[in-house]
């Protein structure tokens, strides 16, 4: 039998203001980073997990502000605990899909992304079994869109659409830190573009939009976090190997 982690969650400090927090005891290699960002007025949440366990509990004595919970998009391992909160954002393109708790989409291709029993080294709770995940509907959760702002009294972040992934995922960018949180769009391991909800065109476009950002830092939804030079070397890949297909006169 597995044994029972309390807490759940880990959290990993990255300077003043800026904490990683992961479900160490959840081991498929592509678990997820939750970013929490402490501000002035206003703390920001990126991303929410699995919800196998209540993040609003683990959080609690970190937070002493109003928080806002951003999903950078609604897959089930950025969205789970979305359900927690009170103040909680989401495209436009799955607002609906997470305000309704529509499973299909939100645990996307399940032959990919379904939640098994063999990817829990532990459980959150005694009974826990995976076979009944799902994630709950959060119907207070309200729709961004492209080029709005998150604003925490002292830094903002601006709400970039990078569709492709999915067709809600969104990107969010401090012209402050010249920090971006890039959800599932970019990170350091394989991108996953062949999901139900997945677009390659609209990838590749959003993949060129990351080419005009200068951030000094990428915070992504897996894996380690990697500066300008690595982002811009993950998004050439990226372009360079779902172009040449299509276009062999050019290869
Ligand atoms: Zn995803
Ligand atoms: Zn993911």
């Amino acid at each position: 039998m597995k044994s029972v982690r309390n807490p759940w969650f880990q959290t990993d400090r990255i300077r003043d203001g800026l904490y990683c927090i992961t479900e160490p005891f959840y081991t498929w290699q592509n678990r997820a980073n939750l970013w929490l960002v402490k501000g002035r007025d206003a703390d920001l949440l990126i991303d929410t997990g699995l919800g196998v366990s209540s993040l609003k509990l683990y959080l609690s004595k970190q937070l002493d502000k109003p928080l806002k919970v951003v999903a950078s998009h609604v897959h089930f391992d950025h969205s789970g605990s979305c359900h927690e909160f009170e103040e909680v954002f989401i495209h436009e393109n799955e607002h609906q899909t997470l305000r309704g708790g529509d499973q299909q989409l939100i645990l996307s291709a399940p032959e990919i992304g379904f939640v098994l029993d063999t990817d829990f080294e532990c459980v959150p709770y005694q009974g826990f079994s995976a076979s009944n995940y799902e994630v709950k509907a959060c119907p207070q959760a309200q729709a961004i869109q492209h080029g709005d702002i998150i604003d925490l009294g002292d830094n903002a972040f601006q709400v970039m659409h990078l569709p492709g992934h999915s067709s809600g995922s969104i990107g969010l960018y401090s012209e402050k830190t010249h920090t971006l949180f890039s959800g599932d769009v970019v990170y350091d391991g394989e991108l996953l573009d062949n999901l139900d909800d997945s677009v390659v065109s609209d990838y590749i476009d959003s993949m060129e939009q990351l080419l005009k950002l200068n951030p000094d830092e990428v915070r992504p939804g897996h894996y380690h976090s990697f500066d300008r030079r690595r982002l811009y070397e993950l998004v050439t890949q990226y372009i360079d190997d779902r172009k040449a297909p299509l276009c062999p006169s050019e290869r």
